[in-house]
């Protein structure tokens, strides 16, 4: 095991799904002092809107069925995304669903705190955690994998 740092601002990633990009607002709205304190990253459409709802810096990455949910995921593998406020549609299938799949999947890999409806939001946001540096525990991946290949290479 290791562990990864994560500063007291927090490089928080949200998403919404078109059908959850009202709720995303009105919590992010809510919530927008405590966000004001972090750093804020999005995909495309629903960084606009945050942008523009709250007043703050977002660094958008292209949206969601375009690439955007693999944008984060990639951040969160080298470390450069703490947290995600994920507010995704249960009710609608969508083109970039293994995309989606693929971002849940990834954040439980790292063990990054991830929200995926309101409730979970307004703990994760009103967590003192969320407000001090935190040590997040990983598995040592890396170490796993020096050993498989050694393994390979002495055939055992
Ligand atoms: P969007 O992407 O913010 O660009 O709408 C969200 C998504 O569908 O994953």
């Amino acid at each position: 095991m290791k562990t990864i740092s994560m500063n007291q601002a927090k490089r928080i990633a949200l998403v919404a799904h078109d059908n959850m990009k009202k709720a995303l607002m009105e919590w992010a709205l809510f919530n927008r002092d405590m966000l004001a304190g972090h750093i804020l990253y999005a995909t495309g459409s629903t960084g606009s809107l945050l942008a523009d709802a709250l007043s703050l810096p977002v660094h958008c990455f292209k949206s969601g069925p375009l690439g955007g949910d693999q944008q984060i995921g990639a951040k969160i593998s080298e470390a450069e995304i703490d947290m995600v406020i994920f507010f995704w549609d249960p009710l609608e299938p969508h083109p970039h669903d293994v995309d989606v799949k693929a971002l849940l999947r990834i954040a439980v890999v790292y063990n990054i705190p991830i929200a995926c409806n309101r409730a979970t939001a307004d703990f994760v946001i009103s967590s003192h955690l969320t407000q001090e540096p935190y040590e997040r525990i990983v598995e040592d991946y890396e170490a796993l994998q020096r050993q498989r290949v050694a393994a390979m290479q002495s055939g055992t």
